[in-house]
């Protein structure tokens, strides 16, 4: 094929995580199951679309557990929450369903045993996002944030050689490499999480577009503003040699100017992204002539979570 030839790199993986998955058939299930509303505290997912449909079938999203009726259904996002939540929607007799992924709660134990062993834990992660206030309330007293390199001279440990980092789930991989550089020259013993906690489908999806930024003259990541692993990917498409990339929520929000002279587009998503709204995007550039779509594999992913046990428990009983 010609180098000029208009064309589509499609990145696999790409879009819904098992974590995203599991939430989302999550509140589709108690939906069904107990019948609207379903509450839910903050969005289930970083995504427009999703949240708007969920929204549409009776669930109601709530930025705290206090806005929730008393004895209500909740249910916790993906992202996770701090103890402090789960106590006051017990104070107020909610009903809960913890959404929270598994592998968010992966490393909200590895920062309970990391306080419980006295340790300072260094979590990398970005300021404000709810799974960094989720993991950081396990452990009040131990944890400091780093966000940025600014961060790095402003912490302070008690005994350097009981240091230890962790991080938020949907980073990117080499900036968080670089932090962790950083914090090293300060603290050599620093020590390493037990295992990777930025997740298998962050690290996959961020793979698969290093693997077609450098042919592409614009790459598109589909995706919404607050999604990290999302804006993460467009950082990393245009570190590894897009000439562009841009994050947009649909097909319509792609401005035709970016258009401008480009052969090659990249299209990926963000790991809370459903697939039909990737599609929309491939129909729309086919119709300006990106017809041809290559897809570019980088891994197979088959890992899938099972629902919440309180979930299945009523399911099971529903069923019997
Ligand atoms: S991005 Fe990773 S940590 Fe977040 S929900 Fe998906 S699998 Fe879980």
């Amino acid at each position: 094929m010609s180098a000029t030839t208009k064309r589509v790199l499609l990145a696999k993986p790409r879009g819904y995580c098992a974590g995203v998955d599991r939430a989302v058939v999550t509140v589709e299930k108690a939906l069904e199951t107990y019948g609207p509303p379903v509450y839910v505290r903050k969005e289930i997912v970083h995504n427009r679309h999703v949240v708007e449909t969920l929204r549409e079938r009776g669930a109601i999203f709530v930025d705290e557990a206090d806005e929730v009726p008393e004895g209500a259904l909740v249910v916790f996002s993906a992202h996770g929450v701090s103890p402090i939540v789960h106590e006051q929607a017990s104070e107020r007799g909610l009903r809960t369903i913890d959404a929270t992924c598994p592998l968010v709660t992966k490393v909200h134990n590895e920062a309970k045993r990391f306080a419980r062993d006295d340790y300072d834990i260094l979590l990398i992660g970005h300021e404000g996002h709810e799974e960094v206030e989720g993991t950081a309330g396990e452990a009040p007293a131990n944890i400091q944030l780093v966000d940025g390199p600014e961060d790095v001279d402003k912490v302070t440990v008690r005994d350097p050689s009981k240091v230890i980092w962790l991080s938020q789930t949907t980073l990117s991989v080499d900036e968080t490499m670089e932090r962790v550089g950083q914090l090293r020259e300060r603290f050599p013993e620093l020590q390493d999480p037990p295992s990777d906690d930025i997740c298998y489908a962050t690290q996959n999806r961020q793979v698969a577009v290093k693997a077609m930024a450098p042919e592409c003259d614009l790459v598109l990541v589909v995706g919404s503003t607050n999604s990290s692993n999302s804006k993460r990917l467009v950082e990393v498409a245009l570190q590894a040699g897009a000439r562009d990339a841009h994050l947009v929520d649909f097909a319509r929000e792609v401005d035709e100017a970016w258009l401008d002279g480009v052969d090659t587009v990249g299209v990926t998503s963000g790991a809370s992204v459903p697939e039909v709204l990737v599609m929309d995007l491939i129909a729309w550039l086919a119709e300006r002539g990106y017809g041809e779509v290559q897809e570019v594999t980088t891994a197979n992913e088959k890992i899938a979570f099972a629902l919440p046990r309180e979930l299945r428990r009523d399911l099971k009983e529903a069923k019997a």
